[in-house]
């Protein structure tokens, strides 16, 4: 979110500066299910005005990032259940296609048993009548959607701080004027002055939020959703109904894999610390197999999880919290200028949730330049894809190139945002571990480290994934 809002300010002709503590992406913004999607799930919450908003984005999207965000057919299994439960999913299927007439991407269409089966034939045929095909959008790579953001923002010149805490808020009075920031790499203390302060800290928000908040009662509800990558197991990208609660969940086509997700139990503690239990990881492959009774879903490479940022909603099941953002006006709220906070919002908004944040500031700031963010396309749609005669690592396509550009133009400042934010190399099922030394002896050398400072990466990267190989078992 923030590296969007950064990109829109920039692109405004405001002069912006970009704080990640650690590097970017590496929040809740890679660790999502990475769809581009209305929702099928918020219609049954009948939040319909925030699925036609995300389908209109969904369009935006699939075309400024044409590289990053693509077209994926669903297959919705139907079983031989009650009437009213066939009746519920033509009514959600008709709804979804309607909100978003003006798409591009094709209408829903009905598939006969037998037609259902040759398209994947894996499904379980068990009372198996059919399936509604309907398409959505995934985005494979998420992680470079955020950093073309903020790379487009820095070529509109704004400044990009990576590895850069906000520590606390600098003050004039009841005005808020930038704040002091902690370069972790370098480990010096700076100050951003700054006539506007926008905090888009997802999941963290509540801490980073409470000095100037008198209220101690939190504005989020965090939830935690895990994700199984395994072997290829399905054709198609599936929605599905667990046997045991009767959740929707996802079995999708990813990166060559089979991802499974997700969870959504509500969640106590640091963000960054979120990782998959045995009981996600148990209830993912026991519901996916019954799904698939044929298909290999033992077969786990790894796992993420991501805490959601939702808006507070108390008394309701965690999965019923509304996926709408809301901004939060310190002026309004707690008499304080010169600062905004944003509560909630998927990945699939992001763009629009930043151009109502720019807005917002452009308007305090007295700037009348409008937003251009859904007319440009965002850089890597404008670059030739590189060469992959020669990967560096067998199960991904990255090139030497790559990592140069992700050193040099990119941020990248360790290992880890080169192998899981940058490139591929970390997402694959090695995550890069057959060919480590090799990685690290290039990032080194274009960053300078000594042999105690590389050695030190290499740990630090077999930390930061040791979460996401728990449960592997390839
Ligand atoms: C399990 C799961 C599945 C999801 N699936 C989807 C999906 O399929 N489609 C979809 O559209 N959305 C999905 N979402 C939602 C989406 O991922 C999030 O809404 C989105 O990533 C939020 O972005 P953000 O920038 O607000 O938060 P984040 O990505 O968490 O960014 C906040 C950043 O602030 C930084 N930060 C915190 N404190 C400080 C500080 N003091 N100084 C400097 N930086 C700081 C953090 O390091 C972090 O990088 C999913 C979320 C989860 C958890």
């Amino acid at each position: 979110m923030g590296a969007g809002i950064a990109r829109d300010a920039a692109l405004r002709g405001l002069s912006v500066a970009l704080v990640e503590q650690h590097d970017l992406g590496s929040g809740t913004s890679s660790r999502p299910t990475r769809l581009i999607h209305g929702g099928l799930r918020y219609l049954e919450l009948f939040d319909f005005g925030l699925v036609r908003s995300d389908m209109r984005e969904r369009e935006t999207l699939l075309r400024i990032a044409p590289h990053l965000v693509f077209p994926l057919a669903f297959l919705m299994p139907l079983y031989r259940r009650g009437p009213f439960y066939r009746l519920k999913l033509r009514v959600g299927m008709l709804l979804y296609d309607l909100l978003s007439l003006d798409k591009s991407l094709p209408k829903r269409k009905r598939l006969g048993r037998s037609e259902t089966l040759a398209a994947e034939p894996n499904l379980d045929p068990d009372g198996l009548g059919g399936a509604w095909r309907f398409y959505d959008a995934q985005v494979p790579f998420v992680e470079r959607l955020v950093v073309e953001n903020a790379a487009d923002a820095a070529a509109h010149g704004a400044l990009i701080l990576n590895h850069a805490r906000a520590t606390g808020y600098l003050r004039d009075g009841s005005s808020v004027v930038g704040a002091s920031v902690e370069d972790r790499i370098a480990g010096s203390i700076l100050e951003v002055h700054a006539r506007f302060t926008v905090n888009a800290t997802g999941p963290w928000l509540d801490g980073t939020l409470a000095p100037l908040r008198p209220d101690p009662r939190p504005l989020l509800r965090l939830t935690k959703g895990t994700h199984l990558v395994v072997s290829r197991a399905t054709e198609h990208a599936h929605v599905l109904f667990a046997k045991r609660d009767g959740r929707l969940f996802f079995v999708l086509p990813w990166n060559g894999y089979t991802m499974v997700g997700t969870t959504d139990t509500d969640y106590e503690g640091d963000p960054a610390a979120a990782e998959a239990s045995s009981e996600d990881v148990e209830y993912l492959r026991t519901e996916a197999s019954r799904a698939f009774p044929h298909a290999p879903f033992d077969r786990i490479h790894f796992t993420w999880a991501g805490v959601r940022a939702l808006v507070r909603e108390e008394g309701v099941a965690e999965g019923e919290v509304s996926r709408k953002h809301k901004l939060y006006d310190h002026r309004r709220r707690d008499g304080i200028d010169g600062v905004l906070s944003v509560i909630g919002g998927k990945i699939t908004a992001y763009r629009l949730i930043a151009e109502e944040v720019t807005d917002l500031v452009a308007r305090r700031l007295g700037s009348k330049a409008r937003c251009r963010t859904s007319e440009l396309v965002l850089p890597g749609a404008a670059r030739a894809a590189p060469a992959t005669a020669d990967p560096l690592c067998l199960h991904a396509a990255t090139t030497r190139e790559e990592i140069v550009q992700a050193v040099r133009a990119e941020w990248a400042m360790t290992l880890a945002d080169v192998l899981l934010r940058r490139t591929a190399i970390g997402l694959a099922a090695c995550q890069g571990l057959d060919r480590l030394d090799t990685i690290a002896d290039l990032v080194g050398g274009l960053l300078g480290w000594d042999p105690a400072r590389r050695a030190a990466e290499v740990a630090a990267y077999q930390r930061e994934i040791a979460p996401m190989r728990r449960f592997s078992t390839t």
